[in-house]
């Protein structure tokens, strides 16, 4: 904190833009504020004479509300609510959502103060909506605690720890460990009215601890005066007097006059309650000169009641009236009720220890007649705070409706995604499904055309892609041969060396032939020991070449590696006829020069006449 502070004196002494400049001075004064108010009295001046020419509106409206701040801890509460107005309107016009949030929730403050308890909710409500809308939790916990603050000051203690207990949620999400540690004070006094006096120690223990380990000393003073407060309740009275104690020594340490004055006042009660009447009255005298050298004029009125009303238990009466009418004439003119009625109460008791009953009996009027105003109001509060809870509760539910119905959009996305990932997964099995089926109906296509033992094209094949060849040499002129092979004396190669040498004889011719065609050619087994080549584009003279070559080729073929006294040899008949009416008359024309060719003595070519 000491650091912050530090940093930000720092930062102030360098030249800075005025835009610049003016959050500095209002990140300073919300450290100030609390501990030296002439100071924080001095940065809001500084501000408002930065921001007077209007070029930063935003700025404007920051000194404002600081402004209203400052006359707020005076105790000008009017004053305070023209600038905290004025300072909203401003924020909204600029668009500076966290200052405008945060002015909503010092007019709650303000009006929280000044009794008006519905108005209070409006703005703490309003803050509530806004912050949420927009995401803002430490503003929306601020705004959590004073609807508790409301809540718990009208008798609605259920309500006012549930939205404490929300704050506090909030706060220790955020790691806010101050303000949670304010929050804790406020549960504190919840626990305290419900007369949980160990549980409320309990929570100001806590508070404290958190509030010394991050060296906050106001806040320490604070806990430590509640603490007092709580003591004396429990009827432990030197104990309050000690905490009181220690919670002024700091007090002065910090010299804030403000926390001082607090503290002097509980150390005063207490003083009061152990019969040191004398001690008690020269602390109330000096909390009294406090709070008016202050302007806080809510202080004054609380100091003068504990004076005045001392005085009369002193039996000092003539003082005690005068000081007691002076404070009721200060509560006339400030509104609030309630200290109203402790004068009147006050006074009614003064004179009638003083034997004059019909003074007495003017000021109990008085006093019967605020507290039925008071019943009245308190009554319809209630009721709009009642009202005002349930529309919290409402936007609450909406907001948790609206988390669920983002929660569970969010889950249909995942859901979504998760099923087109599925989705696209099985899309990409099925492709790689499909890929395989058609490589595998691919390779039963290319099996249904391929003959097994040579590898070579079978008859099948043969047949539909001849019927082709001849349609388009048919359609373009082109020429077109076709040659049937077949092995000489096959059937005497299988008796003399073996079945299996034939099947290797067969798988040998098939290569040479397939090495003799050229590209667009093919050759095929038509079937047992018989070929054919087709040549496409090409010749009876140029099928005659290719075919001698092919016939050469098997002759000289090393046989001898699958048998040293194997010789083969093959019988070739070509067919090139333009004027034969189909493939199968083309083959038909060369198998009878293969039969020729037979007829002839074997191993030789024997083409078309
Ligand atoms: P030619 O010179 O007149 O053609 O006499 P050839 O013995 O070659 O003719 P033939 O038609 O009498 O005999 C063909 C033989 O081819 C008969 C058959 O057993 C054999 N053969 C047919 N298919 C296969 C086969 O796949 N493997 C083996 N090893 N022999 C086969
Ligand atoms: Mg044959
Ligand atoms: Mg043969």
């Amino acid at each position: 904190m000491n650091h912050t502070l530090q940093t930000l004196e720092a930062q102030l002494s360098q030249p800075q833009p005025p835009s610049e400049k003016l959050h500095l001075l209002d990140e300073l004064y919300q450290f100030l504020r609390y501990n030296d108010l002439r100071r924080a009295g001095q940065l809001v001046e500084e501000m408002l004479v930065l921001s007077e020419d209007q070029t930063s509106p935003a700025g404007r409206g920051l000194a404002l509300k600081n402004l209203g701040d400052f006359h707020f801890r005076q105790g000008n509460l009017p004053a305070a609510q023209g600038c905290l107005e004025e300072a909203l309107a401003v924020l909204r016009r600029a668009g500076q959502l966290k200052g405008e949030i945060d002015t909503l929730n010092a007019l709650g403050n303000l009006h929280y103060f000044q009794g008006s308890f519905p108005r209070a909710l409006e703005y703490y409500l309003e803050a509530l909506e806004q912050s949420r809308k927009h995401q803002q939790k430490a503003l929306e916990a601020n705004a959590l605690n004073g609807v508790g603050i409301v809540q718990y000051t009208l008798g609605n203690h259920q309500e006012a720890t549930k939205y404490f207990l929300r704050s506090l949620a909030l706060k220790r999400e955020l790691d806010d460990r101050l303000s949670e540690a304010g929050t804790l004070n406020n549960l504190g006094l919840v626990y305290l009215e419900v007369g949980d006096l160990s549980g409320a120690v309990q929570l100001y223990r806590e508070s404290l601890a958190i509030k010394k380990m991050l060296g906050d000393r106001q806040g320490q003073a604070n806990v430590l005066s509640n603490l007092g407060v709580v003591f004396q309740r429990l009827g432990r009275i030197q104990e309050a007097l000690d905490y009181h104690q220690q919670a002024l020594e700091i007090a002065e340490q910090l010299g804030s006059p403000q926390v001082r004055a607090t503290c002097l006042e509980n150390l005063g009660l207490s003083h009061t309650a152990l019969g040191n009447l004398d001690r008690a009255l020269e602390l109330f005298q000096v909390c009294k000169a406090l709070y008016q050298e202050l302007g806080n004029r809510l202080g004054e009125l609380s100091a003068l009641l504990q004076v005045g009303s001392l005085l009369g238990r002193m039996g000092q009466t003539d003082s005690a009236i005068q000081t007691l009418q002076q404070g009721l004439r200060l509560a006339e003119e400030l509104g609030p009720q309630k200290p109203l009625l402790e004068f009147h109460q006050a006074l009614a008791a003064v004179f009638e220890a003083e034997q004059k009953p019909a003074l007495a009996l003017y000021h109990l009027r008085q006093v019967l007649e605020i507290e039925r105003k008071l019943y009245k109001e308190q009554q319809a509060q209630k009721t709009a705070a009642l009202l005002a809870g349930f529309q919290v509760e409402k936007a609450r539910q909406e907001a948790e409706i609206e988390r669920l119905r983002n929660t569970e959009l969010a889950r249909a996305n995942r859901e979504l995604a998760r099923a087109i990932e599925n989705l696209k997964e099985a899309n990409a099995e099925k492709s790689r499904l499909l890929d395989k089926l058609r490589q595998q109906s691919a390779e039963l296509e290319r099996l249904a055309r391929q003959d097994p033992l040579t590898r070579l094209h079978n008859r099948r094949y043969l047949e539909e892609n001849l019927e082709r060849e001849f349609a388009a040499s048919r359609r373009y002129n082109f020429p077109l041969s076709v040659a049937l092979v077949d092995i000489d004396n096959f059937k005497q190669i299988n008796d003399t060396f073996s079945h299996q040498v034939g099947d290797d004889v067969l798988r040998i011719v098939a290569q040479i032939l397939e090495s003799g065609c050229r590209g667009v050619d093919f050759a095929a087994r038509y079937g047992g020991e018989e070929f054919a080549l087709v040549f496409s584009q090409t010749d009876l003279a140029g099928a005659l070449i290719a075919c001698e070559r092919v016939r050469q080729r098997v002759e000289n073929h090393n046989w001898s590696d699958l048998h040293p006294s194997l010789k083969v040899t093959v019988s070739i008949g070509v067919s090139s006829d333009p004027t034969l009416p189909n493939h199968e008359k083309l083959l038909a024309a060369a198998d009878e020069q293969l039969y020729a060719a037979k007829r002839a003595g074997r191993n030789r070519v024997c083409p078309q006449s």
